[in-house]
């Protein structure tokens, strides 16, 4: 009996035994499936890095980069654009219209293009000054008072067709109104119905510019339906936004290259060369540095900035 009472103690330690062993075994298996899981997580963000990093590479191949920045009301341009801009001749007219002298070859090659197709384009605006800006956008809320508005209301409604001095790109000489003998009127979108709007509409991008303000973007861009504005972004750009019937605004956002309130955090333009403006006098420095110590203070660097922005 007391030999049976053991045997039967011992198999339930056993089986104890046994259940333990399986659970631990379980346990470990289901440990590496854990393990295996969190692989795969990790991975994932990796493939991700690798596909940012291939646009980022395609980037790289894209023409006239320094052009391809964001001016409106969220990213006004730098106070002192006016004095640092330099522009060229592309359109002669009852107004010659110039842009950024880095674009104007661009501009002159599509006019030249559209004239071959029996096209004659017509350049209805194309840089104004910081300074001339405040000045139409001041005789705009003028008009409107002078037909009865009040002043708040004919400001807000100016808003929506003038841009703030610094926000226009017009402002920034990469933006031209283009319009043909067919329709000259800016009141509504009749330009739309062109052959010149046509033409355009076909082969902007090849010479790198933009329909910058489509029809279904209003409530994106803030600003009405512009058939004749046109923004030079570089070809590259022009492509990759036309086809993506993004608007500007939408193409930095998708890219990453603006925060929630749509400011640029990254192809900030001429914000970027600003900000490179104290590293190029960090450059500088070791010129400086060769001669004796005494001629380096503080005051002579100031100097040196003074001399890169003028
Ligand atoms: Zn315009």
């Amino acid at each position: 009996m007391r030999g049976i009472k053991y045997l039967l103690i011992i198999s339930v330690l056993l089986i104890l035994l046994a259940f333990v062993l399986t659970n631990f075994a379980f346990k470990r298996d289901s440990d590496e499936q854990e393990n295996a899981s969190e692989t795969v997580t990790v991975s994932l963000p990796e493939t991700e890095i690798e596909i940012e990093n291939g646009e980022e590479e395609e980037d790289l191949d894209a023409d006239n980069k320094w052009a391809m920045f964001l001016v409106n009301k969220q990213n006004p341009l730098p106070k002192d654009y006016d004095s640092i801009i330099e522009t060229e001749l592309v359109y002669e007219g009852d107004k010659n219209g110039y842009i950024d002298k880095r674009a104007a070859k661009y501009a002159k090659d599509m006019f030249a293009a559209a004239l071959e197709d029996g096209i004659d384009l017509w350049v209805v605006s194309s840089y104004r000054t910081i300074e001339y800006q405040q000045q139409n956008f001041d005789r705009s809320v003028q008009q409107r008072m002078d037909n009865g508005m009040t002043y708040d209301d004919a400001y807000a409604d100016t808003l929506r067709e003038v841009a703030m001095p610094g926000e226009s790109e017009h402002n920034a000489g990469l933006a031209m109104d283009i319009m043909s003998v067919e329709y000259t009127s800016m009141d509504d979108a009749g330009f739309e119905d062109t052959k010149a709007f046509e033409w355009l509409d076909k082969h902007a991008a090849e010479y790198g510019f933009i329909l910058r303000y489509p029809k279904d973007k209003e409530s994106i861009t803030e600003i009405i339906y512009e058939p004749w504005h046109y923004r030079f972004v570089g070809i590259y750009y022009a492509n990759e936004i036309k086809e993506s019937g993004l608007c500007l605004e939408e193409y930095f956002a998708e890219r990453g290259w603006t925060d929630e309130d749509g400011k640029a955090v990254k192809m900030r333009g001429p914000f970027d060369e600003e900000e490179k403006k104290p590293d190029e006098t960090a450059v500088t420095e070791p010129t400086v540095s060769t001669e004796p110590k005494k001629t380096m203070p503080a005051v002579d660097r100031n100097e040196q900035k003074l001399t890169i922005i003028v």
